[in-house]
């Protein structure tokens, strides 16, 4: 394993492990530490989804220390932590006090903060953040419940979490290139600082930086700064170069997709995969409470489906129907009855001979893959930006496509079959 990386929240994690396997590296997503039985063997690149950007610093460090033991004991050769393109903190923590625990554990004495992601609009500039054009202490990231960012200036952010000596390196030193980014680590490190914060306003200079600290034990910053790895890492090995992937291999089994969000995407998708003709059992929220239906209505009706293509079932509604329903059941105790019943026909699907499936819904998500016991996933091709086919490692062999719910073209639910070998 190349890279072993710990992120601080899962759609954080997603976002990393998507921008790796893009530029050529197998990445395996792992949904909090990985299981000690888990074979990674296979990986050149995981990346550790913790909820740790707001937890308190020392429970921070102390998760993330358990997730570098974890790393480097199924041979992570560098290690990587990411954060928000928008740097989210407060003084008290928690990226400095990360990557001042980091640092001990690779035993070393100098890396970098990069939070630039130039194709989201976050650039830096002279050490100060901008968030598509607008410093971040005037972005919206001003007013964050609970990180609001108040300073653009990341070398004072950082500085006042950490003891360690904060530099800079500059625009001027990274449009030089790789060598001169190189040469420009050596000055900050001779000038006593320990982490650098470095700017980057394009694609080309997160490259330039990737080549310059390749050979970092540490490496820390947003998803942006790491598109220029897995390129170092091939450097001299040809051999690894990726062809462009044609497909995924995905288990063999029938398909289904559960559609838990009420996003408008997600209404599109289903409304489109019904006008094509696609065997379709809508949960009714109000039934569900009252017990006119249960999961065992809709495994039911699963069995009397053709086992040829997917089929759907889905609780999506207009907005008007769940707030009426929201209304009469109470917001939270409606989403857990829906939720609980799509994880509940979850759990029966690979019995039902299911081994490809859609989940739509950020929280529905959680809970489908909760249910089917899923917590290591290896990335495959994207199907629509932010979502990509995955496939289950230990446990259940399972193809999975995890949309957040607003995420995807109307057509998502027809096409993204078409990427299964
Ligand atoms: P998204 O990614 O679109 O936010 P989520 O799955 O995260 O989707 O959230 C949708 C929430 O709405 C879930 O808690 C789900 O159980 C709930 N929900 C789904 N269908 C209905 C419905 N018909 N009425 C009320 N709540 C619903």
């Amino acid at each position: 394993m190349k890279l072993g990386c710990i992120a601080d929240d899962l759609t954080g994690a997603t976002d990393l492990a998507l921008m790796l396997a893009r530029e050529g590296l197998r990445t395996v997503q792992t949904i909090g530490v990985p299981r000690a039985d888990l074979d990674l063997s296979g990986a050149d690149a995981v990346v550790v989804a913790l909820k740790s950007r707001t937890i308190p610093a020392q429970d921070a460090v102390d998760q993330s220390l358990t997730a570098a033991e974890a790393l480097k004991k199924a041979g992570a050769r560098h290690l990587f932590f990411k954060y928000c393109s928008t740097f989210d903190s407060t003084d008290e923590g928690n990226i400095g006090p990360v990557t001042d625990a980091l640092l001990t554990f690779t035993d070393s004495a100098f890396t970098l903060a990069c939070p630039a992601f130039p194709a989201n609009g976050r650039t830096v500039y002279k050490g100060h953040l901008f968030v598509n054009g607008v410093p971040l202490h005037e972005s919206s990231m001003k007013d964050h419940p609970l990180t609001p960012m108040r300073d653009s200036n990341l070398v004072r952010v950082l500085q006042r979490q950490t003891k360690r000596s904060i530099g800079l390196v500059a625009f001027e030193d990274v449009e030089a290139g790789p060598e001169a980014i190189r040469s420009a680590f050596d000055r900050e490190k001779a000038a006593g600082h320990q982490i650098v914060i470095v700017d980057a306003l394009n694609d080309a200079h997160l490259r330039a930086i990737g080549l310059a600290a390749a050979n970092f034990p540490l490496m820390t910053g947003g998803s942006g700064v790491a598109m220029g790895l897995p390129a170092a890492y091939r450097q001299g090995d040809p051999s690894t170069v990726p062809s462009p992937s044609t497909g995924f291999d995905a288990p063999t089994g029938r398909s289904i997709i559960l559609a838990g969000s009420c996003s408008s995407a997600t209404r599109g998708q289903v409304k489109a995969a019904i006008e094509a003709g696609m065997p379709a059992l809508r949960l009714d929220a109000m039934e569900l409470a009252s017990g006119a239906m249960t999961a065992q209505t809709a495994l039911d009706w699963l069995k009397t489906q053709p086992a040829s293509g997917p089929v759907l079932i889905y609780s999506t509604a207009a907005p008007e129907e769940v707030q009426a329903v929201q209304g009469k059941l109470g917001r939270m105790n409606a989403g857990e009855i829906v939720e609980k019943t799509l994880a509940e026909i979850a759990k029966a699907l690979p019995d039902l001979g299911f081994a490809r499936l859609i989940v739509a819904g950020g929280e529905t998500s959680g809970a489908v893959v909760n249910a089917l016991d899923v917590d290591a996933l290896a990335i495959g091709p994207e199907i629509d930006p932010g979502v990509p086919w995955t496939r289950s490692l230990a446990g259940i062999d399972l193809a999975l496509a995890l949309k957040s719910g607003n995420f995807g073209t109307p057509d998502f639910f027809l096409k993204a079959w078409t990427m299964l070998r």
